[in-house]
């Protein structure tokens, strides 16, 4: 199949790269030159796991290409995906459409013979039905028909969910453009992937359903952890205890500083607003925001009052800046709302990221950044870990202890065992822990 990827961002760069490794035959196209240009010199826009080496065997044999030129590349598709950002739009939090509409209408112009064009990108119930209006209105003749395919992968592991993923969502009643999807999704049933046929408008709703429920989960035991603590109770025990019956499952449910990234803040606000336009309120969700937005502040608090109270003029080493672990993504990082409250409490920050520090300047002020963990934390009176990168998860607390100025260690992500930091002489604080019990 002749497919084109319209947006080469974390989706449609590794969407295409892993179409290309089936077999097909790939155009990655973006806007921004920079990041073709990149490419084109064999480096990769964005840090994602083993992505370097599956786009330069791709582009050796051939099967993948990198252009600005949409037109061009459009002409011979068999489909067209979209895969371009849909962050919220400013003030109202509805999903911004404006980059999914402007590839419509260059996609409409360029398109010739048969073309599905799929809509990769996480957008609004109803969006495939504007697109397929934009379509026809700029090119009458065009034959086309427009799908919906969400992507579920997870940044950190994308390349692997992408291969090998739960189900495939395909939304579309056209016969013709349900046999291309087949087709391009073909070589995923040697991995008995599922794929779920349904019509657009479900597949739509189906992604923010997905994302609003794990969103959802994750603030569930976020506020359970805050009552772990009041009540003198271990909020990994819990998940544990509740997370092996398989009708609530283990995963997403470890407590932390509330979640973040690219998807989980502007799906679910997103959702909220789709609902209420149509009178529908999920109120389950507008709650989860609404927990969700102010944890993040309250992790803060956390490190200030374990801290004694006050933290003027002392210094915090952050460790971990992205909002997950092995990505370089800084959107929505919990990180940014807890240091800005750390820093409006007049607490002087030294931070350390194995991979997002680039990122993180743009969007931090007055931050030190350090070249590794024992840097970040020289003269610190604690560390707070807020990503749980591997390389955090042994740390040599002697060498710690020696550079500090107090021994504290606010772990935001519970990756220490209660209790094993205590005999490196440090005090140790986690979440959903209660310290007393
Ligand atoms: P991104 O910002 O990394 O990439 C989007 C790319 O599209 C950018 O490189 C941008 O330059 C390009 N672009 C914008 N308008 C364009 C145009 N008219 N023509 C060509 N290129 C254009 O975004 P992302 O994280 O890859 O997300 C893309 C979509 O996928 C979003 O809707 C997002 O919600 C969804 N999604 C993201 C993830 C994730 O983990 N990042 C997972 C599932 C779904």
């Amino acid at each position: 199949m002749r497919i084109v990827m319209i947006g080469s961002g974390y989706v449609g760069l590794v969407s295409g790269v892993c179409f290309a490794d089936f077999g097909h035959s790939v155009v990655c196209v973006d806007s921004d030159r920079s990041k073709i240009d990149a490419l084109n010199a064999g480096r990769m826009p964005i840090y994602e796991p083993g992505l370097d080496d599956l786009v330069t065997k791709n582009a050796k044999a051939g099967r993948l290409t990198f252009t600005t030129d949409l037109p061009s590349s459009v002409a011979d598709a068999d489909a067209v995906f979209i895969a371009v950002g849909t962050p919220s739009r400013r003030g109202d939090g509805h999903a911004d459409l404006s980059h999914v509409f402007a590839a419509s209408r260059e996609i409409a112009l360029a398109c010739k013979g048969f073309t599905v064009v799929v809509t990769k990108s996480t957008v609004p119930v109803g969006t495939g039905d504007e697109v397929e209006r934009i379509i026809r209105e700029a090119n009458p003749s065009a034959d086309v028909a427009v799908a919906s395919n969400p992507e579920f992968l997870r940044e950190g592991a994308a390349i692997s969910d992408f291969k090998r993923p739960d189900r495939v969502v395909i939304g579309t009643i056209d016969e013709r453009a349900r046999n291309v999807m087949r087709e391009i999704y073909r070589p995923l049933s040697l991995n008995v992937s599922p794929l779920h046929f349904t019509e657009r408008r479900t597949a739509e709703l189906i992604k923010y359903a997905a994302n609003a429920f794990l969103a959802m989960k994750i603030t569930f035991i976020n506020e359970i952890a805050d009552l772990c603590e009041k009540v003198g109770a271990n909020v990994q025990e819990v998940a544990r205890g509740i997370g092996s019956d398989n009708r609530i499952g283990s995963k997403f449910l470890h407590a932390g500083p509330g979640y973040g990234g690219s998807c989980f803040p502007k799906d679910t606000l997103a959702l909220v607003k789709t609902a209420q336009d149509y009178d529908s309120p999920i109120r389950l969700i507008e709650t989860t925001v609404a927990v969700n937005d102010v944890r993040k502040r309250a992790m803060a608090r956390k490190i200030i009052a374990a801290m004694g109270g006050d933290v003027r003029g002392k210094t915090v080493a952050v460790l971990g800046l992205t909002f997950k672990p092995n990505t370089d993504d800084m959107r929505e990082a919990p990180s940014l709302s807890i240091i800005a409250a750390l820093q409006d409490a007049g607490a002087i920050i030294r931070a350390y990221d194995p991979v997002g520090a680039e990122h993180a300047k743009g969007l931090l002020d007055q931050v030190t950044f350090a070249e590794d963990p024992y840097e970040a934390a020289n003269e610190a009176s604690a560390i707070a870990i807020i990503t749980e990168w591997d390389e955090f998860r042994a740390l040599d607390f002697q060498r710690l202890k020696s550079v500090m100025a107090e021994p504290l260690l606010i772990d935001l992500r519970n990756i220490y065992p209660q209790g094993e930091i205590d005999r490196h002489g440090f005090a140790y604080v986690g979440v959903g822990r209660a310290t007393f019990a």
